[in-house]
C-alpha cells in the first residue's frame, strides 16, 4: 500500500480559494452547559460522560441571559454533555423564552429516563423547544455499538413519548429533528436519501415520526481522534476529509453565523474550537468572556481555523444543522 498524502493546511486551502474567513451576523448563540452526560459515546467531541463534573454555574447562566437580552440574536441553541442534567437548564430555557428567543435543545433522548427528568417532555412542549436528537442509525446494533448497550431501545421509547405529545407530527409546530453521524470513519451518505430511509424504517417498525434528519461528519478531535489513532485509522480519515474538500461549503460553515459559549463562560467560534481550547481573543490576546463581551466585538471578526475544519467542509459539508450544500 502506498504512503498517505501530506496534508495541506486548512488555512492555506482557504487562501488558495481567495476567501477571507470572517464571522458575519450572529444568528445563533450556542451554549454548552457542561460535560456531564448519562452516556459516553465513542465519537463524542465533548468527551462527555457520567464522571465529568464540569457544569455551567447559575452565575454564568445569568451572564448568558444578560448578553442575550442586549443582543439581537434570534436563536439559543443549548448543548452539552446532556444539558438537561444541569440544574440551571430549566431556568435558562424559561428565561430565554421570556426574552422571546427560539430555543433549541440538543437532546440525547435517553436523558428523559434519568431520575427526576421525567418532566422534560411536557416541559419541552410547554416552551415549544425545538428538539435536535441524536440517533446515529435506525438499527439497534449500530446505535448500541456507538452509544452503549440499550441506548437504541430507550431512544425509541423517548421518541414514542415525544410523538404522543405532538413532536414531529405533520400537523404540529413542535419540531423534532434527528441527527445521524457515521459509525465508521467515512463521510455521511446523502442527507436527503438517508432521511427517506430513516422515515420509512422508523415509521414501519416503530410508528415513530420526525421532521428532518441532519447528517453530521464526525469531528476527528478529542475522544474520536484517540479512537481513530488506536485503530490506525486517523491519518486515512484526515486524508479523506481533506480530499473531499468542497469550496462551496466555505461560505456556509456554521461559525459564520454562530458563537459558542463554554460551560465556564468563555467565547469560542464553535463547539469544536471550544473542545480544542481555541477561544476568541481580544486585541491583547485575552480570551473573551460572555460576562463582559458585546455583540459588536464578535460580529465581522476573523474565525480561528485549523485542520479539524476539514470535517466541516468535506463533501456536502457538516454543521449542527446538517449538510451545508445540496
Ligand atoms: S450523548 Fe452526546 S454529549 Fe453525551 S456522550 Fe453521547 S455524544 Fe457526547
Ligand atoms: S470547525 Fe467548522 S465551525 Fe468550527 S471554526 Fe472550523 S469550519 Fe468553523
Amino acid at each position: 500500500m502506498g504512503g498517505l498524502m501530506l496534508m495541506e493546511p486548512f488555512t492555506q486551502r482557504l487562501h488558495l480559494n481567495g476567501r477571507g474567513f470572517n464571522r458575519r451576523r450572529i444568528d445563533v448563540l450556542q451554549v454548552n452547559m457542561g460535560k456531564y452526560c448519562n452516556q459516553a459515546c465513542i465519537h463524542c467531541h465533548v468527551e462527555a460522560g457520567p464522571t465529568r463534573k464540569e457544569m455551567m454555574s447559575r452565575e454564568t447562566v445569568g451572564a448568558v441571559l444578560r448578553f442575550l437580552e442586549r443582543a439581537d440574536i434570534p436563536t439559543l441553541d443549548i448543548t452539552g454533555g446532556a444539558p438537561e442534567l444541569n440544574d440551571n437548564f430549566q431556568y435558562l430555557v424559561e428565561a430565554a423564552v421570556a426574552l422571546k428567543r427560539h430555543v433549541m435543545d440538543r437532546c440525547n433522548l435517553t436523558v428523559i429516563f434519568e431520575p427526576g427528568k421525567e418532566y422534560l417532555p411536557e416541559f419541552f412542549k410547554r416552551h415549544e423547544v425545538e428538539l435536535v436528537c441524536s440517533l446515529p442509525c435506525y438499527t439497534e446494533e449500530n446505535v448500541d455499538s456507538q452509544r452503549g448497550k440499550g441506548t437504541f431501545d430507550l431512544s425509541i421509547r423517548a421518541l414514542e413519548i415525544l410523538n404522543k405529545l405532538g413532536y414531529g407530527q405533520p400537523t404540529s409546530d413542535l419540531t423534532l429533528n434527528l441527527v445521524y453521524n457515521p459509525v465508521g470513519p467515512h463521510l455521511p451518505p446523502l442527507q436527503g436519501n438517508l432521511e427517506q430511509d430513516y422515515k420509512r424504517i422508523l415509521k414501519e417498525q416503530f410508528g415513530v415520526v420526525f421532521n428532518h434528519l441532519y447528517c453530521l461528519t464526525n469531528m476527528p478531535i478529542t475522544r474520536y481522534e484517540t479512537y481513530l489513532k488506536l485503530r490506525g485509522e486517523y491519518e486515512r480519515y484526515m486524508e479523506l476529509l481533506e480530499t473531499s474538500f468542497n469550496s462551496a461549503t466555505v461560505e456556509q460553515v456554521m461559525c459564520r453565523a454562530l458563537i459558542s459559549v463554554g460551560w465556564e463562560g468563555t467565547i469560542y467560534d464553535c463547539d469544536f474550537n471550544q473542545m480544542l481550547q481555541l477561544p476568541v481573543r481580544d486585541a491583547e490576546g485575552k480570551a473573551l468572556s460572555i460576562s463582559s463581551v458585546s455583540v459588536d466585538q464578535l460580529q465581522n471578526r476573523s474565525i480561528t481555523v485549523g485542520n479539524h475544519c476539514y470535517a466541516c467542509t468535506a463533501g456536502s459539508g457538516s454543521s449542527c444543522g446538517g449538510v451545508l450544500v445540496t
